[in-house]
């Protein structure tokens, strides 16, 4: 049976070299940490000193609260209307416009504000340095608790002098802020921000999502980055097994459609993993896997097989690795799109799952 291995002690070690960053982290553990499975993930880091996370779904913003109890702070990053609940649980909340202060300041009192940019993402926040001023006047004017101010850039993860371009809009606008009010917290930097430029000065905190599960945010190899010294302890596993081993004659097909046609004489394996189990066919099409330690051709892609090239070394039974340390996420994301694309399919339902560390 395909296993999904999670490794919490990696957790750990991503979150103690981030620490040492110079600023205070905000972990993100959105849409279930990623799909490291949120209770967990969130025990993993707070053991090792994080204290601040944020999320976008206020049902896992009480899930934090009712595990890690009262020292943590929370900032739920989606705007809500549910008062009681995030008076009750204490959660920390996003003010997406001017227009949504107006209408609910009434609620708000007692409630940590945290006051959004919203640069070149314009999923929320004000919309330009005017209405950022406006909003911190209309918070000092009814006397809420503004506490934060941020921004979340749509470009960190690009080199076409865009990301240059955002910063600069966001510095000049904070500049403008912070001249009439002084916030306690600032948060800008996803993973792609801290990793290529280092911290920015301004900041109280960085804010990164996929660093702590153990990836590079963008390709390294291409691009330029500042922080060395980080290592990705990659997240998890996942470990599948042969199931049967095929030879096949000159011109014979195996799998679906003739998705692979043998060229000459050779023997295939069959592997018990496929898409569904919630690997990426752009994972598995046309790269390869390990067995015992060797890097062998993904040949075929099925719902729950592929079909792997392999030589006298490889038999049924053996362990076959699709994701590893050695075959890490961020080695297919120029494939595959964001390496939490990646994370979030992982089906847990058909994959066994298995924990280390916790
Ligand atoms: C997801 C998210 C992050 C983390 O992004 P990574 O690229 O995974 O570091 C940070 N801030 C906000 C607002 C997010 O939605």
């Amino acid at each position: 049976m395909a296993t999904l291995e999670i490794n919490y002690n990696n957790l750990r070690e991503n979150a103690k070299q981030l620490l040492k960053s110079g600023k205070q982290i905000i972990a993100v553990v959105k849409n279930n940490a990623y799909n490291m499975d949120l209770v967990d993930s969130i025990k993993a880091f707070y053991s090792v000193g994080i204290d601040y996370f944020a999320t976008t779904n206020i049902k896992e913003a009480i899930l934090i609260r009712e595990t890690l109890g009262q020292e943590v702070n929370i900032f739920l990053l989606n705007a809500t209307t549910e008062f009681n609940v995030v008076k009750k649980y204490n959660i920390e909340i996003n003010i997406p416009s001017l227009k949504y202060l107006q209408g609910n300041y009434n609620n708000l009192n007692d409630i940590k504000l945290h006051l959004e940019f919203a640069g070149s993402m314009r999923r929320a926040g004000a919309r330009n340095t005017k209405e950022v001023l406006e909003i911190i006047d209309f918070c000092k004017e009814n006397k809420l608790k503004l506490k934060a101010f941020w921004s979340h850039f749509a470009f960190a993860d690009e080199f076409d002098g865009n990301y240059e371009k955002e910063k600069e809009v966001l510095f000049d606008t904070y500049t403008k802020a912070k001249q009439v009010y002084n916030f306690e917290v600032v948060h800008f930097q996803n993973s792609a921000s801290y990793f290529r430029d280092d911290v920015f000065e301004e900041v109280t905190h960085i804010r990164p999502g996929i660093l702590l599960y153990g990836a590079y945010p963008y390709n390294i190899k291409n691009n330029d980055y500042k922080i060395k010294y980080f290592v990705p302890y990659h997240s998890f596993k996942v470990i599948a097994e042969i199931v049967n081993i095929v030879n096949l004659k000159q011109g014979e097909c195996i799998g679906y459609s003739n998705s692979f046609v043998a060229g000459n004489d050779i023997n295939v394996a069959v592997v018990g993993i496929g898409y569904g189990d919630g690997i990426l066919r752009s994972r598995l099409t046309g790269k390869t896997c390990l067995v015992n330690d060797k890097e062998y051709k993904i040949l075929s892609t099925m719902m729950s097989h592929i079909v792997i090239e392999i030589d006298e070394n490889v038999a049924i039974g053996d362990e076959v690795i699709i994701y590893s340390e050695k075959l890490p996420m961020y080695n297919y994301t120029k494939y595959c799109g964001a390496n939490s694309e990646q994370m979030a399919v992982l089906n847990k339902n058909s994959l066994e799952v298995k924990k280390v560390g916790i």
